[in-house]
């Protein structure tokens, strides 16, 4: 693996601070860059953290210096979940004088701690738009993360062009039609979002390519070998000296825990234990997508009539519109001994896990990284965001997975998609590539592989600073 020994004392003599977005889709890869960091390169580490979804002490690394930043996201934003509003919200508030002021403050007074190590630079979300002039006002030079795929980045950098050619906003009558300047996305799979509003959502892209623009390094959680063209295209066409591409990054690290809002259940990992390998099918759709509560209903009864083990995630607001999810009457009898039903689970240790034999996933792309790293094949159900366009990556161009059949979410089609993927000839297939890739991934992680040139390319430019 591309797990490195200590380093020698002298180097923990340097610190960086790591402001994340405060979602956990944003919140595991900066944590995990961050992890890597300190266990490979032996820096000090400090995160920044605002009020709203700021980690809990349980979820707070002990080696770790977190500080609080004043987001002034309104309680009613919060509660609404969208989060292009709440992203907004929260730079708009950042970047008013009083915000950036404190900011400022917050940035300054972390410098100038000389109980720890000297600063040399600071990593934050590329949609935190407060932070380069904050920065450059207090002298901290500053890098990018990015937490969705090079493909991801590359449609925001074409959003103008995706507009001005009329691909945006989708048609209906064009949504299969291909993007020929983003192969293979066809106009369905562009990150879009119907409900959120489009001024904004465009201002922020444009802005946050603009942040990224001002940084002297941009960390992709990716790897060359699942995204080399889009890697060269992002390297052709941004101006910045160094593009890197250390992905993925909960693999870098021996520690990659610290990082989660929710407790997980460990108890499902016993019961995997109980099941022959390959035979599970580990459910789960992220941080935030959610089902209303019919689709909640054909779901249960799609992973009940499959007949195969399952592990199912179904967080306290999986169900839109109920306070918790409501299951149908005779579904716990009917799937006994052979469904299991968690709050939130140990995700990187379940896929890990050798009963585990499919994913069905939303396609948020940590997720998609966890399964492809742990060579699992993949159903796919996509909802919002850049879960369209990973979707077409794992079913188009690594062939690892396949999205289920479109449309009215159905106990049928479910039962059909399970059924393909874990017991006929054509699911085998995936599976095989799906063990091909990991491999192929595998390689990138050892030492000289691309991953791991990437991380010590950027703890050199760190040390440098
Ligand atoms: N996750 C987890 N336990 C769960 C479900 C998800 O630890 O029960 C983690 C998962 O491993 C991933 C993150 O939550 O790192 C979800 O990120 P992703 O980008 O897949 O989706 P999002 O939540 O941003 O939509």
């Amino acid at each position: 693996s591309g797990r490195t020994s200590p380093p020698p004392p002298q180097q923990r003599r340097r610190r960086v601070v790591v402001f994340p977005l405060p979602f956990q889709g944003h919140i595991n890869p900066m944590l995990q860059l961050a992890d890597a960091l300190h266990d490979a390169g032996g820096l000090a580490i400090t995160v920044l953290h605002t009020a709203f979804n700021a980690p809990g002490p349980a979820a707070r690394r002990p080696e770790f210096q977190f500080v609080a930043v004043h987001d002034g996201v309104p309680a009613d934003v919060a509660a609404s979940g969208d989060v292009i509003d709440i992203i907004e919200a929260m730079n708009a508030a950042m970047e008013a004088d009083e915000g950036s002021a404190a900011l400022r403050d917050v940035l300054a007074s972390v410098i100038a701690d000389e109980d720890r190590p000297s600063v040399a630079c600071m990593v934050f979300d590329a949609n935190l738009l407060a932070v380069p002039k904050a920065a450059a006002a207090v002298g901290l030079k500053t890098m990018v993360l990015r937490s969705a795929s090079a493909a991801c980045l590359r449609c925001l950098m074409a959003y103008p062009m995706l507009h001005q050619k009329g691909y945006l906003p989708p048609q209906e009558s064009k949504l299969y039609m291909p993007v020929k300047e983003l192969p293979p996305l066809r106009v369905r799979d562009l990150f879009y979002s119907s409900w959120s509003d489009q001024e904004k959502m465009r201002n922020l892209f444009a802005r946050s390519i603009e942040a990224t623009n001002t940084s002297s390094c941009l960390v992709i959680n990716t790897l060359d070998v699942l995204e080399t063209p889009e890697l060269e295209r992002i390297r052709d066409e941004l101006h910045i000296p160094m593009v890197l591409a250390p992905g993925p990054l909960h693999k870098l690290s021996c520690k990659s825990t610290g990082s989660r809002l929710r407790q997980e259940d460990y108890d499902c990992i016993k019961w995997l234990d109980k099941h022959p390998p390959e035979s599970v099918l580990y459910v789960s759709f992220g941080s935030l997508a959610s089902l209303d509560a019919n689709e909640f209903l054909e779901v249960a009864w799609g992973l009940a009539t499959s007949g195969h083990p399952f592990l199912w995630v179904v967080r306290a607001d999986s169900v839109r519109g109920l306070d918790g999810p409501d299951f149908p009457n005779g579904f716990g009898a009917t799937v006994e001994g052979r469904g299991k039903v968690v709050r939130w689970a140990p995700q990187q240790e379940v896929l890990a896990h050798g009963a585990v034999g499919g994913f069905w996933t939303h396609s948020g792309w940590n997720s998609t990284l966890e399964s492809i790293v742990e060579g699992i094949p993949m159903i796919c159900s996509p909802q919002f965001a850049d879960q369209m366009m990973n979707t077409r990556y794992v079913e188009k161009i690594w062939g690892v997975g396949f999205e289920i059949v479109e449309g009215k979410v159905e106990r049928g089609k479910i039962d059909k998609a399970i059924r393909k993927l874990m017991e006929e000839r054509e699911g085998s297939e995936i599976r095989e590539r799906a063990k091909e890739l990991k491999k192929k991934v595998a390689e990138c992680l050892k030492t000289g592989g691309s991953s791991h040139i990437a991380i010590d390319t950027l703890m050199k430019h760190i040390l440098s600073m």
